[in-house]
């Protein structure tokens, strides 16, 4: 049995999972949240908060052959799935500057479980890892290239791990070889990216430097003009930080609406509120022009899959999405769509040109299975 714990550290919250990798069951699973606050129901730091997910998970903790770490950031040089030790703690730590919000906690994430859990191999698994041989066209910002060279300015793409898992997992669904298909990847959680994926590899995604481009998110602005963050800056006397933190964390969804939640904005537009809709406009109108960028990359798409918390749950999102597409061949069955299943499933006509799926992402077992074939390759 090859058991996992994975493990996913941000700055304020630790999620957590035991994963067999060889059947793809999750044995547990957490999230530990409200890091850094002392307050009731709130834990003091990274450490305390491993610990408490350690005495959540109890027995399920035995047997473990390894503790697999997402980290957001690989920079140019980490693709691989790479098995921690100081130097690569120290690599990892270089690139903070290329993510400052994403890396240092997901540092701090796997000095506290290496310390917790030193005999076991921990491994680092890369958000950017999937999208490192992005086609330079795709990848190459129209900047300066000498500054962009000297900065490591390039689209490195997020989400790597899911796209990856979800694009193979729609082949095995339509029994079709993965390399004989052109996809188009949608994975819309609290984050939220796209990607065109051809044979296998991806050719573009909307995710850049950072995890802030593309698509509208649940705190994340994605696109926007660059001359938004001078303007602040010298009219608004804003500083960098507080432009960075006002287009990460109170941006996107939030920012327009108020609300994160997709239930509950459907509540609000049902309420009649004006700005809930906007804010819902505002992110179809962005994700469907995305899908038609893809679909002029592609030239075609056998397949576009819809994953993460929106995009499998919310039937309304899905169907603006792609509604009135008919003409470049994507169509699809209401009933379908509507269906309330939570497994991988058809949701386009049977007529549709494009196939339309929806496969739930599992981030997780796929780190999981990722570490256990450093583990094989080791051996
Ligand atoms: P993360 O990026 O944090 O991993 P998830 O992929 O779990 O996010 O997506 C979380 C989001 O999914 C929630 O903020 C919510 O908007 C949306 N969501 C979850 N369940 C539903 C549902 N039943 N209907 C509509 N939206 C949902």
């Amino acid at each position: 049995m090859n058991r996992v714990l994975v493990v996913n550290s941000g700055s304020s919250s630790l999620k957590y999972a035991v994963v067999d990798a060889d059947s793809g069951s999750t044995v547990a699973d957490g999230i530990v949240e409200r890091i850094g606050e002392t307050k009731d129901g709130g834990v003091p730091d990274h450490a305390a908060a491993l610990q408490a997910a350690f005495d959540a998970l109890d027995d399920d903790m035995a047997g473990l052959v390894a503790v697999g770490h997402r980290v957001v950031h690989g920079g140019p040089d980490l693709y691989e799935p790479t098995l921690v030790d100081d130097a690569l703690i120290g690599k990892i730590d270089e690139l903070s500057p290329l993510a400052p919000l994403h890396n240092p906690p997901a540092l701090l994430g796997i000095e506290v479980a290496r310390r917790a859990l030193p005999d076991l191999p921990h491994i680092a698994v890369f958000d950017t890892a999937f999208f490192h041989d992005l086609p330079p066209a795709a990848a190459t910002y129209a900047i300066d290239r000498d500054i962009a060279a000297q900065w490591g300015i390039r689209r490195y793409g997020f989400h790597g791990t899911s796209h990856q898992y979800v694009s193979e997992q729609a082949a095995e669904f339509l029994g079709a070889p993965l390399d004989s298909l052109r996809q188009i990847v949608l994975h819309l959680g609290n984050g939220a990216s796209a990607s065109a994926i051809v044979g296998g590899r991806p050719v573009e995604t909307s995710m850049g430097l950072t995890p802030m481009e593309g698509l509208v998110m649940g705190t994340r602005s994605g696109d926007l003009d660059p001359g938004i963050y001078a303007y602040l800056w010298r009219t608004a006397n804003m500083s960098v930080d507080d432009i960075e933190s006002m287009l990460n964390r109170r941006s996107g969804m939030l920012g327009l609406g108020g609300h994160i939640d997709f239930r509950v904005v459907h509540r609000q537009i049902e309420s009649g509120d004006a700005a809930a809709q906007l804010a819902y406009d505002v992110y179809i109108h962005r994700l469907r022009k995305y899908i038609g960028a893809y679909l002029a990359v592609l030239g075609s798409a056998d397949v576009i899959t819809f994953t993460a918390g929106v995009g499998e749950n919310d039937a309304a999102v899905r169907r603006d999405a792609v509604s009135g597409m008919t003409a470049l061949g994507i169509e699809l069955d209401e009933q379908r769509n509507t269906d309330p299943s939570k497994v991988a499933r058809r949701i386009s006509t049977d007529d549709s040109a494009t196939t339309v799926l929806v496969i739930p992402t599992d981030e997780e077992l796929a780190i999981a299975r990722a570490c256990v074939s450093v583990l094989t390759n080791r051996s």
